[in-house]
């Protein structure tokens, strides 16, 4: 795994070069921008994977960095403020920090932060990806990735394949009649046979039922198909 990429956004040359520091120690790869307007185009030039940003800065306010962020990026955001105050904590929070710390802060604590929200984050992103996941036995088609695969090996379909798969698969156990496969996958207005869907099912079947030996599409006589675990 690479080193995840932080970026340091603070005007206190001191405070910024000892978190950089510890940061690196901890394996971070890390950049430091004393200014507002130096740090926002930093953070939208590179692929950060966090970014610590204090509000106090000059050039731009830490807000207005963290808004126009939030704009194209969904970054992970610490906010740091020097005060205690509370307004600043709700607005950060409100335009999108995912965090924020109250100087002056332990180091340990940030540290524990950082790894608290990259541990969160990576949680978020798994269960979106579980949700963009249907499987039928071995089957697995992954939306999000546009990707099929049998017992993990990678299935090349065409796109119509592919759109024709994932219907069966959403409704598996269900029976599709040709009428409904063909209004879905090649729309109201195809004038043409409901024959295509036969030949599409065939396509599908060489690439997985033949090739793996499974039966998983099954013909539904004089009705249409549905796909089922074996
Ligand atoms: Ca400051």
């Amino acid at each position: 795994m690479s080193k995840r990429k932080i970026l340091i956004i603070e005007d206190e040359v001191k405070l910024g070069r000892f978190v950089e520091l510890e940061l690196k120690y901890e394996g971070y790869e890390v950049d430091v921008r004393h200014d507002g307007r130096e740090g926002l185009n930093s953070a939208l030039e590179n692929n950060y994977d966090l970014i610590l940003l204090d509000v106090m800065l000059p050039s731009l306010n830490g807000m207005e960095v963290l808004r126009r962020i939030r704009q194209v990026k969904d970054v992970l955001v610490i906010m740091l403020t020097a005060k205690s105050d509370v307004t600043d904590k709700v607005m950060g929070l409100d335009i999108g920090a995912d965090d924020y710390m109250t100087k002056p802060f332990a180091i340990e604590e940030l540290l524990a932060r950082i790894r608290v929200s990259f541990k969160r984050k990576g949680d978020i992103n798994k269960i979106e990806e579980d949700f963009s996941i249907t499987k039928v036995g071995n089957l697995c088609i992954d939306d999000k990735k546009h990707k099929v695969t049998y017992n993990d090996e990678v299935i090349e379909l065409t796109k119509k394949e592919f759109d024709l798969l994932k219907y069966l698969m959403d409704n598996k156990g269900i029976v599709l009649t040709r009428d409904m496969i063909v209004r879905n996958i090649w729309g109201y207005d195809y004038i043409g046979d409901t024959n295509v869907v036969d030949v599409y099912i065939r396509y599908i079947r060489s690439k997985i039922d033949s090739k793996y030996k499974v039966n998983l599409i099954h013909t539904v006589r004089g009705v249409g198909y549905t796909i089922k675990d074996e």
